[in-house]
């Protein structure tokens, strides 16, 4: 399920102050898996039981003057086009602004719903100077303060009730994995190399709503569906250099997938961009397969694959278990090896273990290396059990769930890990009283 929010609006309204309210929100109420936020253009927000990506625009915009109000206007026109709603921000202590005017403009025209939040509402004498931003035209219109959190509740309560309620995964789908990553790393030739056939300009899917290209494809009698998310940037001419076009499709390949092929350029190693694609999968609980694309033009000698190995699992630490493919879709180097690669991962993700034997295993782990002892009470862990989720997850029942510490919790993991298959698979572990 994937519901996508772009933030919109000028430069200073707060949309970073939003942003990150919204996605602390989240991060209080769950934070299953350990990893750093290392950017904040987007992330998932969480309300009421209903998650959702959520995208900054402004962390997209030059930072030149001439070019400005161009790029604001094509990210507006991409919010249109690529998010499921959008909020545009608007700022009470400045009024309404000839920038807001053309904004508002091009989004009174969406299809999509916007939300115009006005904000910097701090008090109430700026509620009385707000109304004025109902000359805008916009029927959901919401006041707040980003910094307080007042009125934010109110609005979050009113996008979430737009959002469709989960739907219940298709049993027999195929298996999806989505072609991730920076423009030029070589998405398209690696397509290529797998399909045969030359995709270039796909001129059968411009104009067409679909968001990515779907290939069924068939190795060894498994069937399964490449996400592609190179061929419909270049739809439009205009948006192919738009950093934020690519993230966008990226966000919402990610929802879709079930493994994502984070696909690197050998010569220029992982960006900043490139990790926090990663952490999102992460977070999502996405199976991950790293593959380095041209590695027929790096130099090697005895130790390079390992070497690079090394640095590039540091980087994305401190989820390491990732299998990573040195790759040349150009030269079809080890192309179809990714792909029996991303179907392990793929069946890692779906394994269900049975309970006895998880717990044969298990507890031998935790009679082997007990947890410190907290608070003058021993830990025990009396049983364990996968739960009947996407992602795996694990249910450990003891008796003091609360004092496990994250050291212990890790130790758990990698026991996991290390008993069973989950290498490019996230898991989950959660502590009950028992
Ligand atoms: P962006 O450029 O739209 O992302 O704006 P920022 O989030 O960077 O905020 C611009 C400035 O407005 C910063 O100095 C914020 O502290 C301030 N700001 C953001 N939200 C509020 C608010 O609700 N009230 C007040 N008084 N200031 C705010
Ligand atoms: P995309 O934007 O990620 O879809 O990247 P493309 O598939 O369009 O590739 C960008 C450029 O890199 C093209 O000139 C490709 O020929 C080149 N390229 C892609 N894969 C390889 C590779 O494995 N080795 C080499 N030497 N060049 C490659």
């Amino acid at each position: 399920m994937s519901y996508t929010i772009a933030i919109t609006g000028r430069p200073n309204v707060g949309k970073s102050t939003f942003f990150n309210r919204l996605l602390e929100q989240r991060k209080a109420i769950v934070d299953d898996v350990s990893g750093v936020t290392r950017d904040r253009q987007y992330g998932v927000a969480e309300w009421i039981g209903k998650s959702f990506n959520v995208i900054d625009t402004g962390g997209f915009v030059a930072h030149s003057d001439d070019v400005f109000e161009r790029e604001i206007r094509k990210q507006v026109h991409i919010a249109i086009e690529e998010a499921n709603a959008i909020i545009f921000m608007v700022d009470v202590t400045t009024g309404i602004t000839n920038l807001d005017q053309e904004m508002a403009e091009l989004l009174r025209k969406s299809p999509k719903p916007v939300y115009l939040v006005v904000n910097k509402v701090d008090n109430h004498a700026r509620m009385l100077e707000a109304s004025e931003f109902y000359s805008l035209g916009f029927k959901n219109i919401f006041f707040v303060s980003s910094i307080s959190g007042t009125g934010t509740g109110e609005l979050l309560d009113e996008v979430c009730a737009a959002i469709p309620t989960e739907i219940e995964e298709e049993k027999n789908e195929l298996p999806k994995f989505a072609i991730i990553g920076q423009p030029n790393v070589g998405k398209s030739s690696l397509l290529n190399a797998l399909t045969g056939k030359e995709r270039t300009i796909v001129s059968n899917i411009a104009g067409t709503t679909r968001d990515s290209i779907h290939t069924t494809y068939n190795l060894f009698n498994k069937e399964f569906i490449l996400i592609d998310t190179a061929g419909i940037r270049r739809k439009t001419k205009v948006n192919e250099d738009l950093e934020f076009y690519s993230v966008i499709r990226a966000v919402k390949a990610v929802d879709e997938a079930d493994v994502c092929l984070i696909v690197l350029d050998a010569k220029s190693g992982i960006t900043a961009q490139d990790l926090n694609i990663f952490s999102l999968c992460v977070k999502k609980g996405k199976g991950i397969v790293v593959l380095v694309n041209k590695w027929d033009l790096v130099e090697k000698g005895t130790n390079t694959a390992r070497d690079y190995e090394k640095v590039l699992k540091q980087k994305l630490a401190p989820f390491k278990d990732v299998p990573i493919m040195f790759i040349s879709a150009t030269e079809k180097l080890r192309i179809l090896q990714s792909m029996e690669m991303a179907i392990k991962v793929y069946e890692n993700r779906q394994q269900k273990i049975a309970t006895s034997k998880l717990n044969d295993v298990m507890l031998k782990a935790t009679e082997a290396y007990h947890a410190p002892v907290v608070r003058g009470h021993p830990l025990k862990i009396k049983y364990v059990t996968q739960l009947p989720t996407v992602v795996p997850s694990f249910a450990f029942f003891c008796n003091y769930p609360e004092d496990v510490k994250p050291a212990y919790k890790n130790y758990l993991e990698n026991q996991l890990r290390e008993n069973f298959h989950f290498t490019g698979v996230p898991i989950r572990i959660f502590f009950r009283k028992k």
